[in-house]
């Protein structure tokens, strides 16, 4: 008899979800390449985490969280520091080699932080945030333009014509 492997991983993937990088725009479908991709683009190494203070999973989830709640407000999870943009603090970031420096476990090992900062995050389940809403309001086709241009010809085809002409004659005649 062979019991189930009791790899908490496993479960993970077998379903399907949309994760996305704590520090850009990557997507993909299985967290554990998005686990791959911030350790190998960014040096953020989850898993070496997790072995090394021996996370239990919602020490993690509770980790991702805080992490993306402090860039999401444009803080250095590692240092506190605060910047002006979530661009600077990543840049920071990344300049300074806080990528692994982790606050204190209390600082983060909080009941809160079980909550994802974006509604529908991100590595946990969900989709990237919506910070780039205006791609969602692209102007329309100018496809009224060129209707509205050939209804100007037709006018002035009009203007030219008997009756139109008659009365814009006649118009102008009573000034
Ligand atoms: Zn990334
Ligand atoms: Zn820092």
């Amino acid at each position: 008899m062979v019991d189930d492997e009791d790899d908490d991983w496993s479960d993970w993937q077998a379903h399907p979800v949309c994760a996305v990088c704590l520090f850009c725009e990557q997507q993909s479908e299985t967290m554990d390449k998005i686990y791959t991709h911030m350790q190998n683009v960014h040096g953020f190494d989850l898993h070496g985490l997790r072995t090394e203070l021996n996370l239990k999973f919602y020490q993690q989830v509770k980790l991702v969280n805080y992490i993306r709640r402090e860039i999401h407000q444009c803080r250095c999870y590692g240092c506190q520091e605060r910047f002006v943009s979530k661009a600077e603090a990543l840049r920071h970031i990344m300049d300074s080699g806080h990528v692994m420096k982790l606050p204190q476990i209390s600082t983060w090992d909080q009941p809160q932080y079980f909550f994802p900062t974006y509604e529908n995050d991100a590595l946990l389940c969900g989709l990237p945030d919506s910070d780039s809403d205006s791609e969602g309001t692209a102007p329309r086709s100018g496809g009224d333009v060129p209707v509205f241009a050939e209804d100007m010809t037709n006018l002035r085809v009009l203007k030219q014509t008997s009756v139109l002409n008659q009365l814009l004659k006649n118009r102008g005649s009573y000034n």
